[in-house]
């Protein structure tokens, strides 16, 4: 098994901690909005991991973290009236439930800052007390970044040119610009704990520091996480828990690359913030997954209109040669196992599922050819694509069930088009009595409308 190693910037062999057994974390969701799909594929990527580690035989304890406390929570939580608490557990409520629908496993432990607020004191008191960090007077902690000279390792940025396009934040609080907060004193209404250092509540980069070591002890074996956490959330990480205990942090540092909308930089701000639950109102899980595992995890993912849409059709074409070859051939139980081997073979390398993916279309290309001979090595090769797919999320189905939901949605009959468009037509003319009328007439023929800026969709009830 071979993984690249972000810390060493090469692939190398996998070699666990202790022989057998996988410490793997990923940092999770800061739970102030609803998961998008950049949450979903480093979500997807890091179960997958986990599944093909275990599939080697590893005992895999994988453990992924919600921040659940944090400035955006408290932000989001002003703005609503919801107190932070509570609006953290809904979003978290929100987030695993959309998940499962995206057939993503949990952890083996789900890690919460504001359930390790005691672990996160004691972590920065032993920082305190080995000299890496120090109370301001203000009542936040800082970490002294000169204390731990390897700074950098991960990012490859010094210190110095770390603070380009950062925030620095409480400049008059700290030793030296570029010190990041352990601990933030709480200002009036805010959420917070009691520490020795007064009211307060964690800074973000702790929390996985402290979580990790309650949960795994001083090393891992895997950290992961997307790119855009290289720096300074990971380098952060690192000089907190090495700091503490002299010891290598974690032996492979896994990035998964971002998501981009049509080639641009996904983000609340421009608006193009693509919702996981939106998505799968449009598309299978399979179609995702097929989809942003499709290139390696380490690129860039690029949505545009096409990408989906095309997933689905790729998986909907291989789903009917499946139900095809088991129509064909009921009795037929072997399976090719090459196929698995050579998916093992693609997995190996760094879990280069792109490769993996790549092959079924040859796979389901033979399929077709030994159907029309009436050859039964097409259901075995369907059985063995089954069962070694699944590990990514693919074809785990009845193939019925899949085009019940997906494939086969019904034409609008044009009547309730006409209806549809006589409606438009009333609005666009501001008749609003009119158009109600009309919305409820498309109620009575068994279609809700629902407008937006473009137009309107229909859905049958
Ligand atoms: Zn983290």
């Amino acid at each position: 098994m071979k993984i690249y190693n972000s810390l060493t910037r090469r692939k190398e062999e996998f070699v666990p901690l202790e022989e057998g057994k996988v410490k793997m974390y990923a940092c999770g969701i800061t739970v102030s909005g609803e998961a998008h799909i950049g949450h979903a594929f480093q979500a997807i990527v890091y179960d997958i991991f986990r599944k093909y580690l275990q599939k080697l035989g590893y005992e895999v304890t994988y453990a992924r973290n919600y921040t659940d406390v944090d400035d955006k929570i408290i932000a989001r939580s002003k703005e609503t009236g919801i107190p932070a608490d509570e609006y953290a557990k809904m979003m978290i409520e929100k987030i695993d439930a959309v998940m499962r629908r995206a057939d993503v496993d949990d952890p083996t432990l789900w890690l919460k800052a504001t359930e390790n607020i005691g672990n996160i004191i004691g972590f920065i008191e032993g920082l305190i007390a080995g000299g890496h960090a120090y109370p301001a007077a203000n009542g936040d902690v800082y970490f002294d970044v000169d204390t731990f000279p390897a700074y950098g390792q991960l990012s490859g940025r010094d210190k110095e040119d770390a603070l380009d396009g950062v925030r620095v934040e409480n400049d008059e609080q700290k030793r030296r610009p570029y010190d990041f907060a352990l601990w933030k004193a709480a200002k009036a209404g805010e959420i917070c704990w009691d520490s020795p250092w007064g009211k307060g509540r964690p800074g973000w980069h702790i929390e996985c520091s402290a979580m990790n070591r309650a949960a795994f002890g001083d090393q891992i074996d895997i950290h992961g996480g997307g790119r855009d956490l290289i720096f300074p959330h990971h380098e952060n990480e690192i000089a907190q828990s090495e700091a503490l205990t002299g010891k290598r942090f974690a032996k492979y540092w896994m990035h998964n690359g971002l998501i981009k909308v049509n080639g641009q930089k996904m983000s609340k701000s421009l608006g193009n913030s693509l919702l996981l639950s939106d998505l799968l109102d449009k598309y299978s899980p399979e179609a995702l997954k097929f989809a942003l595992l499709s290139a390696n995890y380490r690129n860039d993912v690029n949505i545009t209109d096409e990408l989906f849409p095309q997933a689905e059709a790729h998986v909907a074409r291989f789903y009917d040669l499946i139900a095809r070859a088991e129509a064909q051939f009921p009795a037929e139980t072997g399976r090719e196992e090459a196929i698995d081997k050579k998916f093992n073979e693609a997995m190996s390398d760094d879990f280069n599922t792109a490769l993996a993916l790549s092959d079924l279309f040859g796979y389901f290309k033979e399929v077709s050819r030994l159907l029309a001979e009436n050859d039964p090595k097409a259901r075995r090769i369907t059985n063995q694509v089954r069962a070694t797919y699944a590990l990514l999320g693919l074809f785990k189905r009845d193939p019925a069930q899949y085009f019940a939901q997906y494939a086969k949605k019904e034409e609008i009959p044009a009547e309730v088009a006409a209806v549809a468009e006589e409606r438009r037509a009333a609005r666009a003319g501001k008749d609003w009595a009119k158009s109600d009328e009309l919305r409820e007439k498309l109620r009575e023929m068994g279609y809700a409308v629902k407008d937006s800026k473009d137009g309107y969709t229909l859905t049958k009830i």
